[in-house]
């Protein structure tokens, strides 16, 4: 232990009656450099006039959320006009052969794409989250497949999930303002690309009244995800109609409406004030109902968050919304403890609850982007008491296999040589095993080699089960 370990043994200090002296604030340590507290420093600068065809475009226009709609990069073409003058032929070249192998299709906002760093474009955590590139693609993991969570298996209606025993998860249209590379949904969101056809989940009367019927037929389920694609996409008498339909089925006893839109165009809460005031609309009557409507979002790391997030999240606030934040980690995004930490506290700081961090699903074409569950749990260490219990997020891995969200530190047994990690989920599905595995980048070279053996794959995932199961038992 080092020097610094208090003796256990020690008498505690006492304070004698009318010790005034001993009363006044002692200072245990020096009080911070506010200089330090960064997660404060909350852009306002017009960082968007660097991108050469928005030099001219002023704040009003920039946060107009029709001009960042009709201004989204929605095709690598659009990307590089727009960029072409700020990176090298190498970046355009690598970038369009990312693409070309991605299963997503491309969108991205005006607001983010401004926020990416273009000195640094390589190395720029919002560009690794975003854009894929060639050079830094990795081939699969061989235990992948495209929808990994295995939502369609629970799927009594399309597009409707109803794993856990009180709450379903219900994909309400299946376009997003953003495409993410690491979403679990490729197999759904976004038009078919080059290398993936999709299921259709579109929002159709059909389907959605479907939805609706189940929901009501079923009086355990107490809570919905409202999801996609994305809750922005939804026009504001969509948010209304899906908001009272849920509201009028008697059980339902809360739900959220699912959005990365306010990390990725915070300007729509600023100016579509159709859409703001449905979703007030919503909030306000299930209040009166006794039920809990919020809205759940996704930064992902600390540079999404500007001045206008703050001013975004302050119109949510004010109106009594309450925002929760999940995060994926993110190898070369955020998976470090200092940039979770700075995450935590700039959410804290406007106002979003940080609720889980996700280990990065199996995801096809992510393989880059994946972490181990180590480095999960490295970071959930440091994290936990760096501010409120309630502003730290739980980290967790969405089972494959549709063993739902588990505690990454609850696993049965976790092989750091293999990868392999095996969970359970008794409430979800009892008796069954779960398993997650680790990217192979990060494993030894002769446990890559392994795992590209059929036979040795076989026994590794054998021997990780009959591990686990005796650990169960
Ligand atoms: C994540 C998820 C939910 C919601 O789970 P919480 O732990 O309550 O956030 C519901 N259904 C499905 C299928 C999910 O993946
Ligand atoms: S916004 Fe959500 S559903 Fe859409 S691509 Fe991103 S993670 Fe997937």
């Amino acid at each position: 232990m080092s020097a610094s370990q208090p003796d256990p043994t020690a008498e505690p200090r006492t304070i004698a009656a009318g010790d005034d002296e001993a009363l006044r604030p002692r200072h245990l340590r020096p009080p911070v450099d506010p200089a330090t507290l960064t997660w404060r420093n909350l852009r306002r600068d017009a960082f968007w006039q660097r991108i050469p065809g928005w030099a001219e475009v002023d704040e009003k226009t920039f946060l107009d959320h029709a001009w960042q709609d009709r201004n989204a990069i929605t095709s690598p073409k659009k990307l590089i006009a727009a960029v072409r003058d700020l990176v090298g032929s190498d970046f355009i070249a690598d970038v369009e052969q990312g693409f070309h192998h991605a299963p997503m299709s491309v969108r991205i906002t005006p607001y983010i794409l401004a926020l990416m760093d273009w000195d640094h474009p390589y190395v720029d955590p919002l560009r690794r989250q975003f854009l894929p590139l060639a050079s830094q693609l990795q081939p699969d993991h061989p235990m992948l497949t495209l929808d990994s969570l295995a939502e369609q298996a629970d799927a009594p209606v399309p597009g409707l999930t109803h794993r856990y025993p009180d709450k379903a998860l219900f994909l309400v249209l299946d376009t997003c303002p953003v495409y993410c590379r690491f979403c679990t949904r490729s197999y759904a969101v976004g038009g078919s690309t080059d290398e993936v056809e999709k299921v259709s989940i579109k929002a159709t009367r059909a389907r959605w009244d479907a939805a609706f019927q189940y929901l009501a037929e079923r009086p355990e389920i107490e809570d919905v995800v409202v999801s996609g694609g994305d809750a922005y996409r939804l026009k504001p008498e969509q948010v209304r109609e899906i908001g009272d339909r849920l509201l009028d089925i008697p059980h339902i006893r809360r739900f959220r409406y699912a959005t990365k839109g306010p990390a990725v165009m915070p300007m729509k809460l600023l100016t579509d004030q159709a859409w703001l005031d449905a979703l007030t609309a919503v909030v306000d009557r299930g209040r009166k109902l006794g039920k809990e409507v919020v809205l759940h979002t996704h930064f992902a790391h600390p540079n999404e968050i500007t001045g206008y997030s703050e001013d975004a999240m302050q119109r949510l606030f004010e109106r009594g919304i309450t925002v929760r934040n999940q995060a994926v980690l993110q190898n070369g995004v955020n998976d470090t403890a200092e940039t979770m930490i700075e995450l935590g506290r700039r959410l804290g700081y406007i106002n979003v609850h940080p609720y889980y961090v996700y280990i990065h699903d199996l995801v096809r074409g992510t393989e880059d982007l994946r972490t181990t569950v180590a480095r999960g749990i490295r970071i959930e260490k440091r994290l936990r008491g760096a501010t409120a219990g309630f502003n730290t997020p739980t980290f967790v891995v969405d089972a494959p296999g549709g063993g739902g969200k588990r505690d990454v530190h609850s696993f049965e047994h976790y092989d750091r040589e293999t990868g392999i990690s095996v969970y359970t989920a008794p409430s979800v599905k009892e008796g069954r095993l779960f398993m997650y595995f680790d990217p192979l980048a990060e494993l030894s070279p002769a446990m890559r080699a392994a795992w590209g053996d059929p036979k040795l794959r076989h026994e590794m995932v054998h021997d990780a089960l009959a591990t686990a199961r005796q650990r169960t038992i």
